[in-house]
């Protein structure tokens, strides 16, 4: 039925940035979906970003993907988190209408040239000389490729369930993906089961708004993609409730009755999306845990009571949802429901997202054991990018920890691995002042320019850019202010006069003073763009700190560049503990660095790993 160079199984957050990069790049790509319905999908929370995941959709933006543009398109509110913080954790999150971010998606797929899009169920991967070669659907059709992605999501193996009620299903009374799961068992891939749950959805008409407090976007919005500068206005509110003393105790009096503590659940659910029953059990002493309530979209009537997911019968749900304040008329059109699903052992994966086991052949997404919208879709991105190079004969393209929060996403899943949906947050990234959502553009546009996903438009605009921020820090390092007209602003910000003359920049380091304060004492401000402004602002109040920690990410660069060869016995390595030569051999680590975090190995064993290095390197037995 068709030759392809990529060819995606799944059409979700993963799969639809993991077709549009090969395409883009100018390779033959077929994408399928059990349903089109599922492209682009937002099975649980109508919202993208949010700490950590607003970093994520920011790097996929700037290296060419779809989900910052699709968002700036669809969202209904906007709003940065934490901003009383420092920059390293501002993050992006604004709601989506559900209906709309689909259809943009959709409408982008279908315009996208050398991108093809089917609805069949695949269910069984094609092997050619032990290698990926394409797949059949259920209706019996062959597609040959040269590399394969899988990412189907929550659909592998999809079971349902609510109170007593368990079913095989597909997130959203979707169709579940059967037979997939045999055919990655047959080619030897591990699948393990995990879970997640999501709550009710709500009439809208049957809420009483004035018992709950309104939670409004910023005034101020600013775009998720970098190929925007203005995107429009709020077009809805949220709002806020809480769960009371009532609501806990019909949850505990029905505990008995929820397939998580029947133990009929056997996945391993997200430690922090946990559902209402857990937190209540976990959190015994918490008289009220916080719940927002978020609408879907602009053209339906359903909330998402975010904070409240369950996997309790429905009349349960029905009596504990009306037990809050502002839901007491409830009306639940979507009961809440837990779905558990296969996923495969992210350790059986390369850095490129390729499978350990079977070359051509790539997972992203929730099927490598993440969660959430942000984290599949940055798979998704990189393993199509990887499939792509693989099929052009290039070097694969790794971004490691100090370059992005995709390259601490996976190397946490390659590397470390997951025992239970996994989700990015800023405190992973160890360099997280430097991973800040402000400067994706800097740390990853003109890497994606030379492997050729980032459009030319994209690449001249960063330049541009980045110019006027460069332009803009120099001049304000260069411009200096008088006393006589810098102490009356000093003061109305509280902060101490000069006696001197001062740099714009130097005053600028007060904690008082912000880029967009100082323009009352500066004539002479250019107009540039928002993301000018913020780099300007963020690269000279954090200097010093930014400083010390690019030196730290020297270190971590020394290590990571120390390269391992594939093929060393690391049972001969003297004075390796047993543990470690195993794990060594096992795992076949591809630096010093990755080795250092496989869990088991000790800073003595890489000391000991060093030395064998050193001596290898003059005259060993292995080529370094
Ligand atoms: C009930 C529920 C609760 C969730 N709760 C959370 C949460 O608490 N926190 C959070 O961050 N995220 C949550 N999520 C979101 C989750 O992260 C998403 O599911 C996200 O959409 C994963 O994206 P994905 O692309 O990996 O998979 P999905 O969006 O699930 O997309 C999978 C795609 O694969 C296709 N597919 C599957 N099998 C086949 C096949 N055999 N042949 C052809 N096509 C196939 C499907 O049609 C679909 O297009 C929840 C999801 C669900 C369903």
């Amino acid at each position: 039925m068709g030759e392809y160079d990529v060819v995606v199984v799944g059409a979700g957050h993963a799969g639809c940035e993991a077709a549009l990069a090969p395409a883009r790049m100018g390779l033959s790509t077929l994408m399928l979906s059990i349903t089109l319905e599922a492209i682009a999908m937002m099975p649980c929370n109508p919202s993208i970003g949010g700490t950590g995941k607003g970093h994520l959709v920011r790097e996929i933006d700037a290296l060419g993907g779809e989900m910052g543009i699709n968002i700036d398109k669809s969202f209904i509110q906007s709003k940065m988190l934490n901003t009383a913080k420092g920059p390293a954790v501002h993050s992006l999150r604004a709601q989506a209408d559900k209906e709309l971010y689909h259809t943009e998606m959709k409408k982008t797929i279908e315009n996208t040239p050398n991108l093809h899009m089917k609805q069949a169920e695949v269910m069984e991967i094609l092997m050619e000389n032990g290698k990926a070669s394409g797949i059949v659907t259920r209706t019996g059709a062959i597609y040959n490729a040269k590399t394969v992605i899988i990412a189907t999501g929550t659909f592998l193996g999809g079971r349902i369930f609510i109170g007593e009620s368990a079913y095989d299903s597909g997130p959203n009374g979707m169709a579940v993906s059967v037979y997939l799961s045999d055919s990655l068992k047959k080619l030897g891939i591990p699948l393990r089961r995990f879970k997640t749950g999501t709550p009710a959805r709500i009439d809208g008409k049957s809420l009483n708004y004035d018992k709950m407090i309104v939670q409004h976007g910023d005034e101020n919005i600013v775009p998720f993609s970098f190929m925007n500068e203005n995107t429009g206005e709020n077009k809805i509110d949220c709002w806020l409730t809480y769960t009371n003393e009532v609501t806990h105790d019909i949850i505990r009096r029905n505990f008995h009755r929820s397939a998580l503590f029947t133990g009929e659940i056997e996945g391993v659910g997200p430690r922090y999306c946990p559902s209402i029953e857990t937190k209540i059990d976990r959190f015994k002493d918490k008289e009220r845990h916080q719940l927002f309530v978020e609408p879907e979209g602009l053209s339906t009537d359903e909330m998402y009571i975010q904070g409240m997911s369950s996997s309790l019968p429905e009349d349960v749900q029905t009596a504990f949802y009306r037990s809050i304040a502002g839901l007491e008329n409830a009306e639940i059109v979507r009961p809440a429901y837990a779905i558990e699903y296969d996923c495969i052992n992210s350790l059986d994966l390369k850095t490129t997202l390729e499978s350990k086991i079977i070359e051509n052949l790539y997972f992203a997404g929730q099927t490598n054991g993440s969660s959430g919208y942000e984290e599949a879709a940055a798979q998704g991105l990189m393993a199509g990018i990887n499939a792509a190079l693989k099929v052009k004969g290039e070097e694969p393209f790794i971004l490691d920890r100090s370059e992005a929060y995709i390259g601490v996403l996976i190397d946490d899943l390659v590397t470390k691995g997951t025992d239970e949906p996994y989700r990015i947050m800023t405190s992973r990234a160890e360099y997280r002042l430097l991973l800040r959502q402000d400067n994706a553009a800097d740390r990853l546009t003109e890497k994606s320019y030379k492997i050729g996903l980032a459009t030319e438009e994209r690449y001249q605009r960063y330049i541009n850019i980045k110019n006027d921020t460069e332009k803009e820090i120099a001049r304000l390092n260069n411009t200096s202010v008088s006393p006589e007209t810098a102490n009356p602003f000093l003061k109305s910000i509280g902060s101490a006069s000069i006696d001197k003359k001062e740099t714009l920049a130097s005053l600028l380091k007060r904690p008082q003073v912000t880029y967009d304060n100082l323009v009352e004492i500066d004539n002479e401000r250019p107009q540039i763009s928002y993301h000018s402004r913020v780099q300007v602002h963020v690269n000279i109040k954090y200097e010093g700190y930014i400083a010390k920690q690019l030196k730290q990410i020297e270190k971590f660069k020394k290590l990571e560049s120390r390269r391992l060869p594939k093929d060393i016995n690391y049972m001969e390595l003297e004075g390796l503990r047993l543990e470690a030569r195993e794990k060594l051999n096992a795992f076949k680590p591809d630096s010093v660095g990755q080795a250092s975090r496989i869990s088991g190995i000790s800073p003595a064993d890489i000391n000991v790993l060093l030395v064998h290095l050193e001596r290898m390197r003059h005259g060993g037995k292995y080529n370094l």
